[in-house]
């Protein structure tokens, strides 16, 4: 289970209310494109959405999510984790949880490229304030909302530090972004098995006083 918990800031309403209205469809289902899907770490499989026509997705914020009708029936939010200045395309990367009811099993065994789904345009529970330095802790696989939020944060000029708890390295999801622009100098990655483990009293204590605070991880990250 992920949890999502933020400052109290963010006037995300307004922005959610033009997304819906702008992709009101029948049923409010989208058709999409899987345009590629890939492992991207240790359980973790990336995917990307595509207009089946070309053009554009209704627009989105940071922190927004999409829910996808998965092959197998059932219904899963999934945060989207590219920049929300793209139109062209929706990504998401899921977790495979071995435990869970077949919904991220559905997503890594049977949605294949070229495949059309159905989804639920993005809602933004998890909104990104307008102001000041922002502090993003994600756990595992939590870092997902909080990559588009960095992604916004550094389109508009705004400053921000991301601490990226996992396992082990091997089991961090979409590296290869965080290691460059706009993230590389600004990522923090603890590794349980490395030599700086996530410490949250220290990332707190070294942000600038005033930050915004956005955490997004499973349940024991959340409770640190
Ligand atoms: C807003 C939002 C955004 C999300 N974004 C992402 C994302 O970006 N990437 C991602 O991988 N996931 C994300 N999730 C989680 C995702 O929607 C699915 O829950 C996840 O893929 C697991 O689905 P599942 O059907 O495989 O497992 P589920 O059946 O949903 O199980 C999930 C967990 O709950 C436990 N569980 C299941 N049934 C029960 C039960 N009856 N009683 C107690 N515990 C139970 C399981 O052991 C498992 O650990 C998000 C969830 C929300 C709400």
């Amino acid at each position: 289970m992920l949890g999502i918990r933020q400052s109290p800031t963010a006037d995300g309403a307004r922005e959610e209310a033009l997304e819906i209205t702008l992709c009101a469809s029948a049923e409010g289902w989208l058709a999409a494109r899987l345009a590629d899907k890939a492992p991207t770490a240790d359980g973790i499989v990336r995917f990307v959405l595509e207009p089946p026509e070309g053009g554009a997705f209704p627009a989105f914020s940071a922190g927004a999510h999409i829910e996808i009708e998965l092959p197998a029936g059932m219904v899963r939010p999934y945060s989207l984790c590219n920049s929300p200045h793209e139109r062209d395309r929706y990504e998401f990367a899921v977790l495979l949880e071995p435990n869970g009811r077949g919904g991220s099993k559905s997503a890594h065994q049977d949605l294949s490229i070229g495949q059309m789904v159905r989804i639920r345009p993005p809602r933004n529970l998890f909104p990104l304030a307008e102001d000041g330095h922002s502090l993003l802790l994600a756990g595992g696989i939590g870092v997902t909302p909080l990559l588009a939020m960095g992604q916004h944060l550094a389109a508009t000029g705004r400053p921000f530090t991301l601490h990226y708890a996992v396992r082990s390295r091997s089991r961090a999801a979409l590296l290869d972004r965080l290691e460059t622009p706009p993230f590389a100098g600004r990522v923090e990655l603890h590794c349980d098995d490395g030599a700086v483990p996530f410490d949250a009293g220290r990332a707190l204590a070294a942000a600038p006083q005033g930050s915004h605070l956005y955490v997004c991880g499973p349940q024991g990250f959340m409770d640190q």
